[in-house]
């Protein structure tokens, strides 16, 4: 049994409660699956923990607006995904959210970093690991973690040359430096990303 679908029957799958990040990249590429618009918004960190990115220091400055915002996915019914339908997500693997094909994979900007300990492991058959019951592909995550990486460091350059004097929130404004499996359903399971609440 996926583990997905345990989280699903207990209505705990990744799809609930969460803030998703959106890149410019996750938007255009929705926006042009679903012809919508109004899928996103921009919301504060309800955590002040979100702010502690040590491990990562440039995320807070790659995903905060000045205003301290970022852009994720609604939320349909309060703290249920936009796209989160009774059948799983309604986006397909290749559109979905990267945080979200990244899940549960935990990266910083330079590499994967480990495997979210938010997934019930102790349910897993014997002969199954995390990755196998949730047919993740590592290499696959590698390149969802360095496109969405891309994508923030590309927004980020140009909303500075745009605002070149706008004060930004966030530790470092260096440039050094989401497939997994996705997000399926609450009734096949699956989900998102990485680190407690509010995920990244
Ligand atoms: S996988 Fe789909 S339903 Fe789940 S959080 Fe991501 S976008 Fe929403």
């Amino acid at each position: 049994m996926r583990l997905c679908a345990i989280c699903a029957q207990e209505n705990k799958t990744c799809c609930v409660s969460r803030d998703i990040l959106l890149s410019a990249g996750d938007l255009e590429r929705i926006a042009v699956h679903t012809g919508a618009a109004d899928f996103f918004e921009l919301r504060k960190p309800t955590s002040p923990e979100y702010l502690d990115q040590d491990d990562d220091p440039n995320w807070n400055h790659y995903t905060l607006f000045a205003d301290g915002s970022r852009r994720v996915v609604k939320h349909g019914s309060p703290g249920i995904c936009w796209f989160l339908t009774a059948r799983g997500c309604l986006l397909p693997e290749q559109v979905r959210p990267l945080v979200c094909r990244l899940h549960p994979v935990e990266f910083t900007e330079q590499m994967i970093t480990g495997l979210s300990r938010e997934c019930p492991a102790e349910h897993l058959p014997e002969n199954e690991t995390l990755l196998t019951n949730l047919e993740m592909d590592l290499d696959l995550a590698e390149l969802c973690r360095q496109q969405l990486y891309a994508e923030l460091r590309q927004e980020t350059l140009r909303r500075s040359a745009k605002q070149p004097d706008q004060k930004r929130t966030g530790k470092s404004k260096e440039c050094t430096g989401s497939a997994g499996y996705l997000p399926g359903s609450m009734g096949d399971a699956a989900n998102c990303r990485q680190r407690p609440w509010p995920v990244r």
